[in-house]
């Protein structure tokens, strides 16, 4: 596996490189999901790409940038048994000028839900992840649907854009008890880890719903939030279609649920594609 720090070695790098390039970007802590990604990536392209980088762009005033997990040694690791091919580790300095031209988010998409509690969240983010398309250059990329509105966005700025590659769906990883798998899941304390089951648990009370017949959003968001109020503090409990349009009755085959949470100082989301 190839470390590499600058655009200029990363540029050249791909260059070289004949066949399918698949790309995995992550801010690093590596887990169980980032691993699913990049195992995808591997089956379906000849040469994987992964990126680490903690963008600081995307990160608002008083976030955890700071404190944001860094496990580079172990990151590299992990890397390596994947079969990871280049790991691209740059620092803010090398991404970054000063007063750049920047990417935005659209005016709703990027403001609504995730976007209306981190107004700016998704400017950063796409702005960094157009940046990490045009250097890896890959013939298809790979997004987990946990991040569920920030791959709409990445798919619609791969439109926006006539950007050439693939944007590849992934499904989420939970672990045993079924907490969909995170980086930040590391603040949570054992008994705040308990609370946090809250959030898979609603959906999965959701899903039998659905599975029951039950098509209306406000009956299944009512009964969300009783699973939920007890154990967290909840930013949103939400039931939209495939373009994040708010639906009144679930449509099968078109509906994502999405939660947000706090468990005392950790932010939590979650979501279910119906
Ligand atoms: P992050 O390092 O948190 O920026 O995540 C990097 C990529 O991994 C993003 O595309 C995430 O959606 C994806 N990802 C993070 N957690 C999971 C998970 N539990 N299951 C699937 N994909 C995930």
């Amino acid at each position: 596996m190839r470390v590499i720090e600058t655009t200029a070695e990363l540029m050249a790098a791909r260059d070289g490189i004949a066949g399918s390039v698949g790309f995995v970007p992550t801010m690093g802590a590596l887990h169980e999901g980032h691993l699913s990604l990049i195992r995808r990536a591997k089956e379906e392209n000849g040469f994987v790409i992964v990126s680490i980088f903690v963008n600081p762009t995307q990160f608002l005033e008083g976030e955890d940038l700071d404190k944001y997990p860094r496990k580079i040694e172990a990151d590299m690791q992990i890397c390596k048994r994947a079969g990871v091919d280049i790991l691209f580790m740059p620092t803010p300095g090398i991404m970054y000028e000063r007063d750049e031209l920047a990417v935005m988010a659209p005016a709703t998409m990027g403001y609504i839900l995730e976007g209306n509690r981190r107004p700016g969240h998704f400017d950063g983010m796409l702005q960094v992840v157009m940046k990490l398309l045009n250097l890896a250059n890959p013939t298809a990329a790979y997004f987990g649907k946990k991040d569920a509105q920030q791959l709409a966005l990445i798919m619609q700025m791969a439109r926006t854009y006539f950007l050439r590659c693939r944007i590849v769906p992934c499904e989420i990883v939970r672990d045993g008890s079924g907490l969909a798998l995170s980086s930040r899941n590391v603040y949570l304390s054992p008994e705040e880890k308990q609370r946090a089951l809250s959030l898979s648990r609603s959906l999965k009370r959701a899903t039998k719903m659905v599975m029951t017949g039950e098509r209306s959003s406000q009956k299944i968001e009512a009964v969300m939030r009783e699973i939920l109020e007890n154990e967290t503090d909840i930013e949103y409990v939400e039931i939209v279609d495939r373009a994040f349009r708010p639906l009144e009755e679930v449509e099968i085959g078109n509906t994502i649920i999405l939660v947000a949470a706090w468990v005392g100082t950790t932010r939590l989301i979650d979501n279910l594609w119906i």
